[in-house]
């Protein structure tokens, strides 16, 4: 991931390197995706509402939302996800964000869109529910382009459905490429007026997969199953919940790879407010969303 540990690792912060003291983790209890995505859209953990991958309009408002309902930023939100579940992580009709998601055309009148909306149809996804990252960030590309966009959220599926494929070689190959897709969007935002300077990416992941055995690094999770004498135990995946993260941009102190400091994955929606100047609004009424990760926003 060269461009992870060149330009983030020196223009940046990279935070979850336990080696160096600096944990990252996930708040949620159940280790798989939609349970993780909602905790960095929305800065909170639903641990009795949000329990499976199922295809559940959120409860909870995301920061895509938050943003949509203020005048300023209506219009100018959008997520774009490789896997199918994601217009209901985002709750796309009531948030009035556009989603485009597993297998969805996307609508663009450019030569570009056109391409990839055909090839789409050609090209086979290795899997049922998630399609090639080359479609999701080949869309988000268009949409940058077609307008001014002010908060853009790209979910990229390819390395854990390698993973839980159990091909290793395709699961670093997929890891490369992610690394090498954000790397041509920043050389291009950089590029772009529009977005030149005043730009902020902020790289995450849903939840970890461990390094444990030959055999657990595919999965991760927190699932309830059945043993063969009939009881019920929980699937158990040492580190799954360790996560990592990333930010870059003007508004970010360069301190490179962070040592000894703590980060949780339901910081990332209130610190990417903080990255636009707001104070980040969950929709919660109970729970509590993370703290700002001050460090990572330049006063
Ligand atoms: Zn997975």
């Amino acid at each position: 991931m060269p461009f992870l540990w060149s330009t983030v690792a020196g223009d940046g912060q990279l935070y979850g390197n336990r080696d160096k003291g600096s944990e990252g983790d996930v708040t949620n209890r159940y280790h798989f995706s939609y349970p993780g995505y909602s905790e960095i859209l929305t800065g909170i953990a639903d641990d009795e509402r949000l329990v499976s991958n199922d295809k559940l309009l959120n409860p909870n408002r995301t920061i895509l939302e938050w943003l949509n309902g203020m005048p300023a930023y209506k219009g100018k939100v959008e997520a774009f996800g490789s896997w199918d579940v994601f217009p209901y992580i985002v709750n796309e009709e009531r948030a009035g964000v556009p989603v485009n998601a597993g297998f969805e055309a996307y609508e663009g009148d450019t030569k570009r869109v056109a391409i990839l909306n055909e090839l789409q149809e050609q090209v086979p996804s290795p899997w049922d529910t998630v399609r090639l990252d080359a479609f999701t960030m080949g869309y988000a590309r268009e949409a940058l382009k077609r307008e001014k966009l002010n908060f853009v959220y790209i979910a990229l599926g390819e390395t854990d459905d390698f993973a839980h494929d159990g091909h290793y070689d395709q699961y670093a190959m997929a890891a490369h490429r992610s690394d090498k897709a954000i790397a041509d969007l920043w050389a291009w935002l950089q590029l772009d007026p529009r977005y030149a300077g005043r730009t902020s990416l902020i790289i995450t992941t849903d939840h970890g997969r461990g390094s444990e055995s030959l055999e657990t690094w595919k999965h991760h999770g927190r699932f309830p199953y059945t043993k063969e004498d009939g009881t019920t135990a929980v699937s158990e995946f040492a580190g799954d919940g360790e996560i990592w993260m990333a930010f870059l941009g003007p508004d970010t102190p360069a301190r490179g790879e962070v040592a000894g400091e703590t980060v949780t994955l339901n910081q990332v929606a209130p610190t990417a407010a903080a990255l636009m100047g707001l104070t980040f609004e969950d929709s919660h009424e109970v729970l509590a969303h993370g703290e700002v990760i001050e460090a990572a926003v330049r006063k």
